[in-house]
């Protein structure tokens, strides 16, 4: 028999996954001798032994690896044999270039969830257990090569029977670094506003207390939760007068899938989504009233859908059961603040909010809030891509020729590193409007970089001078800047999202971006590839009146939008001039004269003023809440659509532009003929889509381009989604969509990494 030894580089996600044990495994199935280790480049082995040997080995390597693992290369290397025997694990290998992937925190495994129930197992309702194939990661992990030194662990000295399990290849906990158990790990407390601990068992006091109607922080993965009993309502009333959060839904966590169906309704898809180890909070379908498990009116107040997500910790495990029915689990933090995750922070801010502290000895390193997904047409479509996705890389079909930083937005702020071809786009940061946000942003830029070796030489930003993230940008120094236009980045985004080049007609709808013509843009069509776009067409331009006020006061848009249409002759027996007469001529006036009142395309503002002719909202609570409580009251089964005149591109050099004024008259039209709310809304929502579509085709004739990219955050509307698809479809158009990062500016750091790319490659850079 003639030896062989080879040399295997295993990269991907292969730490902290179990892959070491699993070839440690395999090698001795096999008979082979050898090593395996981990370096700060991934995992390496060497094996020895018969050439077909070997063979079967690499063969079972890609096959048979452990489920949390991504295998993104292997490379195999002959070495001179050494006649060695046995298989060992080398110890772990600091220093070389940093080309590890760490692993997003994963739901409670099966394997666990049956020991925790065990009364004879050690771990038995212990609420830290883990194992190598599940448990916290990313949120631990302060650096890399992923090590027990190197998580928030390290102070938590193994007790010797978990040290044997740590160190036996064989065990399901061998090398699982966040192992622990009731003798040597993390402990829970329930602490009153003042820090002082309750008296009796922390989990059953805490379960007692949110029976009661008590509103609990809970110190979870990635930050503190509060929770209420939802079906309590003036517990969850409670919970919103405290937090200042008035109309946003709340998410609800429900102990098992069963629950999850008396509440919504699920689909096989759904179904998959609630019970992936990834755990986000899922969208579903509201049940009717009446039918079912009941939580109260004010968990999510005039919504058809609800946040629905299952337990991904041992600790809410163990929580949901003790207190048997479901609970609000909402990010603990007051209203657009980020979710608090230090133990004294958490107590300063959540003090006048929570009554109780349900919380641990186990530090959280980085914030992490819970991910928001929903179905749409069999596939995921997030809405927040952070607890469970974060960090894994998206793997995109070009290269990064230099390492990018992009710094995203402003609202639902995300920034993304790149490099080679991974884009490593960051947990959620929140509205980057304060100081926290603004250092959880910078803070987890330096994170990123240390964990994933990147050195942005090119930083793409947004081409607003008062986002912060732009100013950020602007300031770095030894850096190539690349400004990228928001909607530019959006439809980039949904290539990214798609792996697919372009060119496409670019449909962008969202609340505002930054227009280069000193209009500000957000209904906007661009015929785009990654590199660059044209602008082909837009919305109609009306005022803004007030700027910014007329974001948090959707009346004002009603006004601009009503004079623009009906050229200064309102009907003044609408209800929304009845409801609003004091101030307006005073807003109309203002709008007229152009100052302080840009003028805007944005198909967000058009859903405002909308929502505030049919009496929806005057004034909002929170972003997009006019445009969202418009989709709610849409009836759909109505499939009456307003016309809408498209004209251009003879005027107005070039472009098209899509009639919003012709909507809203046949809002007011139907309206004042006494027809009902619900369908005005759904014609709306309805004429909005055929003239996407009718522009669409206008454009296809004139450029040959077949393929439609759907993206910004008025696309979150799935009504207006739903129908906007399916006319582009019939009409024989492929239709690109989100599905692995979000329409909204959540996904639009991807966009501007993959336009810097593309610019590079373009330039010859990388070659
Ligand atoms: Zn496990
Ligand atoms: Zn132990």
């Amino acid at each position: 028999m003639t030896l062989t030894r080879t040399r295997v580089r295993v990269e991907g996600i292969v730490q902290g996954v179990g892959f070491r044990p699993f070839v440690h495994a395999l090698a001795g199935r096999l008979g082979l001798a050898g090593l395996v280790g981990n370096d700060a480049g991934g995992v390496f082995v060497e094996v020895e032994g018969a050439a077909e040997t070997v063979e079967r080995f690499l063969e079972a390597l890609a096959t048979e690896a452990p489920p949390l693992a991504v295998i993104e290369r292997l490379t195999a290397t002959p070495l001179a044999p050494t006649g060695g025997h046995g298989f060992a694990i080398a110890p772990s290998q600091a220093g070389g270039e940093r080309q590890t992937l760490v692993s997003p925190d994963t739901a409670t495994c099966a394997d666990c969830l049956r020991e925790l129930a065990d009364p004879a197992d050690r771990r038995y309702r212990y609420p830290f257990i883990n194992c190598t194939n599940c448990g916290p990661r990313f949120t631990i992990v302060r650096d890399v090569p992923y090590d027990r030194p190197a998580t928030t662990m390290a102070t938590f000295e193994m007790c010797a029977d978990c040290a044997r399990e740590y160190s036996d290849p064989a065990d399901r906990r061998f090398h699982a670094q966040p192992v622990c158990c009731p003798a040597c790990g993390p402990a829970l407390a329930l602490l009153d506003r003042e820090g002082r601990p309750a008296a009796g068992d922390p989990l059953a006091e805490a379960a007692a207390r949110l029976r009661e109607g008590a509103v609990v922080a809970v110190k979870g993965l990635g930050g503190y939760h509060l929770a209420a009993d939802a079906a309590s309502e003036p517990a969850v009333a409670a919970l919103r007068a405290r937090k200042h959060r008035e109309d946003k839904p709340f998410a609800v966590m429900v102990a098992d899938l069963d629950t999850a169906r008396a509440l919504g309704q699920v689909d096989p898809a759904e179904a998959a989504m609630l019970t992936s180890p990834r755990r986000p909070i899922v969208l579903l379908r509201r049940r009717p009233p009446g039918s079912g498990a009941a939580v109260a009116a004010s968990v999510a107040p005039g919504n058809r859908s609800l946040g629905v997500m299952l337990p991904y910790t041992p600790l809410h495990h163990l929580l949901l059961a003790e207190v048997g029915r479901p609970i609000v689990l909402t990010s603990g933090n007051v209203s657009d603040e980020p979710i608090a995750y230090l133990d004294d922070e958490a107590r300063e801010r959540l003090g006048g909010i929570a009554d109780w502290f349900l919380t641990h000895d186990r530090p959280i390193h980085v914030r992490a809030d819970d991910s928001v997904v929903r179905a749409f047409g069999g596939r995921e479509l997030p809405l927040r891509r952070s607890r469970g996705f974060a960090p894994q890389p998206l793997g995109l079909p070009w290269p990064f020729p230099r390492h990018v930083l992009a710094c995203g937005a402003e609202l639902k702020h995300t920034f993304c590193l790149a490099k080679d071809g991974h884009a490593f786009l960051s947990n959620h940061i929140g509205d980057l409007e304060n100081y926290e946000t603004y250092r959880s942003f910078t803070e987890g830029v330096e994170h990123f970089r240390r964990l994933f070796a990147v050195e942005p030489v090119v930083v793409a930003h947004d081409l607003h001078p008062e986002y912060l993230s732009t100013k950020y940008a602007l300031e770095l120094e030894g850096v190539g800047l690349e400004g990228v236009q928001h909607h530019h980045a959006h439809v980039a985004a949904c290539l990214a999202d798609n792996g697919e080049p372009g060119p496409v007609l670019g449909v962008a709808f969202d609340g505002l971006g930054y227009g280069p013509d000193g209009t500000i843009w957000g209904g906007e069509l661009l015929v785009a590839d990654l590199e660059s776009f044209r602008r082909v067409g837009h919305l109609e331009l009306v005022p803004m009146p007030g700027g910014t006020a007329a974001i948090k006061e959707p009346w004002r848009m009603a006004a601009a939008w009503l004079d623009a249409a009906f050229e200064g002759r309102v009907p003044q027996r609408l209800n929304v001039v009845g409801r609003n007469r004091a101030r307006w001529e005073r807003v109309v006036a203002l709008a007229r004269s152009g100052t302080a009142s840009p003028a805007t395309s944005s198909a967000g503002r058009l859903f405002d003023a909308v929502a505030a002719i049919l009496g929806v909202r005057d004034t909002i609570n929170y972003e997009g809440q006019a445009a969202v409580e418009l989709e709610q009251l849409a009836d759909p089964s109505e499939t009456a659509a307003y016309r809408v005149r498209i004209t251009g591109p003879d005027v107005d050099g070039g472009l098209l532009r899509l009639g919003g004024t012709d909507l809203v008259r046949a809002v007011v039209s139907d309206v004042t003929a006494g027809v009902a709310a619900p369908l005005v809304a759904a014609r709306f929502h309805n004429g909005l889509a055929g003239a996407t579509v009718a522009a669409c085709q206008q454009l296809r004739d004139t450029t040959g381009l077949g393929t439609a990219a759907l993206s910004g955050g008025v696309f979150q509307n799935m009504l207006l989604l739903e129908r906007t698809v399916a006319a582009l479809e019939q009409e024989g158009f492929r239709v690109l969509v989100h599905s692995r990062v979000p329409p909204n500016d959540g996904g639009i750091s991807l966009g501007q990494a993959a336009v810097a790319a593309a610019r590079d490659r373009a330039a010859g850079q990388g070659r």
